[in-house]
């Protein structure tokens, strides 16, 4: 399978994010590679016994697949709480993943944007920033990343398959592969030109394993977060053995946060600890001037999404 784009150009599957960003001349490709036709469409064990998912997988049938449902709970939680069902028809795995942000600022030409046009500047650090990021952003950029479903894979320590550019074939940790903004906030992830992802794989949980996801936002249907937790967590005995921890609405990209699960992991599954990890989680937000109220939304859906998901446990 050898799929190239020549400089300037863009691959593009169910177009939900570049299409929309082309009608509004923010996305200017110089041509599109159309890879439909790819066999990247199927979801499959791992010989390890995790699950493989191929980057035109749509979102859809991710969310809905029996295996993703009973296994990865969290992962369809979060597939179904994003966007419509006619966008979850056409939006595929791969272009889930590198969905650009919701910054008003960012979609609007009017605008100056470093993320849509270095160096011209951040209309949003001064302006209305109620929808930004309270974790991860820069001077330059504060935008959220905006995917449910990446949360969802960070929690879930996804890797992520790639090929072409000049790296080959190469595998990357999901919590290696989006990058902070700072002074560079067009540069979102560490993909080459021409490098096209082409599966996702998740890792198989030890027995025993529960998961959630939690989304907060304006409205109950086609709303973006503006605090969701993800939680893939396993107790025994009463006391969390495992857990990972991943935020999203809140960071420059999806926010795994190492400082909850070390605060968990060996401790009792009750509330005054959930408490404590969701403290750990946010002391080093920094909110904006509109947004202040994320910090305090950001640490009870963290209570919330460990309180269920250890109820089950
Ligand atoms: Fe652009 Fe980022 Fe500033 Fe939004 S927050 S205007 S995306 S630089």
């Amino acid at each position: 399978m050898d799929v190239t784009v020549e400089p300037g150009g863009k691959f593009v599957a169910g177009g939900t994010t570049l299409v929309d960003l082309m009608k509004l001349n923010v996305e200017t490709p110089k041509s599109l590679v159309d890879i439909n036709q790819l066999p990247l469409a199927q979801i499959e064990a791992t010989p390890e016994g995790g699950l493989k998912i191929g980057a035109l997988v749509r979102n859809s049938d991710l969310g809905f697949n029996s295996e993703v449902k009973e296994r990865y709970a969290v992962l369809s939680e979060a597939l179904l709480s994003g966007a419509s069902p006619q966008l979850r028809n056409m939006a595929t795995t791969g272009g889930n993943l590198l969905q650009r942000t919701r910054c008003y600022y960012f979609r609007d030409t009017a605008y100056a944007c470093n993320k849509r046009q270095p160096g011209s500047g951040c209309s949003a650090i001064d302006g209305f920033n109620r929808i930004h990021a309270i974790v991860g952003g820069s001077e330059h950029c504060v935008a959220t990343h905006p995917s449910d479903m990446a949360v969802a894979m960070m929690a879930l320590e996804a890797t992520v398959q790639t090929r072409g550019g000049s790296k080959g074939e190469r595998s990357i940790a999901l919590d290696e592969f989006y990058l902070l903004p700072g002074t560079t906030p067009d540069k979102e992830n560490v993909l080459e030109p021409g490098e096209l992802i082409t599966h996702v794989t998740l890792p198989k949980l030890a027995e025993g394993t529960k998961s959630y996801y939690i989304k907060l936002r304006d409205r109950a249907q086609y709303e973006f977060a503006l605090s969701s937790a993800a939680v893939v967590v396993n107790v025994s005995g009463g006391k969390i053995r495992r857990v990972r921890i991943a935020f999203g609405g809140i960071g420059t990209r999806p926010w795994r946060s190492r400082e909850a699960e070390q605060e968990l992991e060996g401790k009792t599954a009750e509330e005054k600890n959930f408490r404590a990890a969701s403290e750990a989680a946010l002391r080093g937000a920094k909110p904006l001037r509109d947004n202040a109220f994320k910090v305090e939304l950001a640490k009870r859906a963290l209570v919330r999404a460990l309180t269920v998901a250890t109820q089950t446990a």
